[in-house]
């Protein structure tokens, strides 16, 4: 095995069929391997115990946004939305699995590194689907200290946070380790004028007086698959307003409660930002609620929005 965990699937699939994990290499010299235009995305499926069955949540919402990311990159893709998800299905049976997943499907231009050099439009791509047993990436109830990071957030006219872009994610990146080298857990990006964006791979949304805030899809973030589900929660389960419109960083300093949202993080609650306490420093209320019906919603404990959650066996 070498350099590769205990803990990976047996097959990933690339390019039309399984192939066994570890045969599935990339040359160093493939243009993949440093890549500035390579596209991505990241969802999880959902164990029932009850159904014996594994939900693939908002699969085709995501490989809808795939395509989206794809058709702004100019790569030549021929694989349909279907194509994609069968591939999906396939690849969680030929893994066998029995718990929750993370799916990382990607593509990335073929070739060799010096074709990195001709960047035209229409350029033959790989495409890889990966996926690994995912349960969580932190214990909700530790809130997370968070920071407004020194970096700030790329924007729509230099490298579109909306296009889920590998390059995208060194922004990100650069703000993660700021925040961990200070003493966080994890950053709040804010755009060129101040107001706030995201965090690195999770959107946010702040509780004030009883409304869910989070900033606009023109706010220099990703259109978040997990933000558009909370919006339905908030208006729909939890019965509370669900406002989308800018938010200013002191907004955060005084907000009754502020979580992440994300496929990875799912809810994840906030406890400090600044150093400053939201609300009394443990997760709130309708955070909790959030959290807990959005756990009972992707794995079909609760079986509105049927369409949302899609069986592989
Ligand atoms: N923002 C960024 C930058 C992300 O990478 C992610 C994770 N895909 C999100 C937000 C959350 O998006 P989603 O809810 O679709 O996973």
């Amino acid at each position: 095995m070498g350099i590769y965990s205990e803990d990976t699937a047996t097959y990933l699939w690339r390019n039309g069929a399984l192939v066994p994990w570890e045969e599935a290499t990339v040359h160093v010299n493939a243009v993949g391997h440093a890549s500035v235009a390579g596209i991505f995305e990241g969802l999880k499926a959902y164990w029932n115990a009850d159904d014996g069955q594994l939900y693939l949540f908002r699969m085709r919402e995501h490989y809808r946004r795939f395509l989206q990311s794809i058709k702004m990159t100019r790569f030549a893709f021929d694989y349909t939305l279907e194509d994609l998800e069968e591939a999906t299905r396939a690849l969680m049976k030929a893994n066998a699995f029995r718990r929750d997943v993370y799916v990382r499907p990607y593509i990335f231009q073929a070739g060799m590194v010096r074709e990195l050099l001709q960047s035209q439009p229409g350029k033959p791509v790989e495409l890889v689907i990966d996926s690994w047993p995912f349960e969580a990436y932190r214990d909700p109830s530790q809130a997370l200290h968070v920071c407004t990071s020194s970096w700030t957030r790329i924007a729509d006219n230099v490298m579109p946070p909306r296009l889920k872009c590998f390059s995208n994610y060194h922004n990100g990146r650069l703000a993660a380790m700021e925040a961990t080298v200070s003493g966080y857990d994890w950053p709040v990006l804010l755009d060129a004028q101040g107001k706030v964006t995201e965090g690195p791979g999770a959107c946010l949304a702040l509780v004030r007086d009883g409304a869910v805030i989070t900033p606009p899809g023109t706010a220099s973030i990703l259109e978040s698959i997990t933000r558009d589900t909370v919006g339905y929660l908030v208006r729909e389960v939890l019965g509370l307003p669900y406002v989308e419109r800018p938010v200013d960083r002191t907004e955060l300093y005084l907000a009754d409660e502020l979580f992440f949202m994300g496929t990875g993080w799912e809810i994840m609650p906030v406890a400090s930002v600044d150093r400053l306490m939201v609300g009394d420093g443990a997760p709130g209320s309708v955070t909790d609620a959030i959290r807990e019906a959005y756990a009972a919603l992707v794995r079909g404990h609760d079986l509105r929005r049927p369409e949302w959650r899609a069986a592989v066996w």
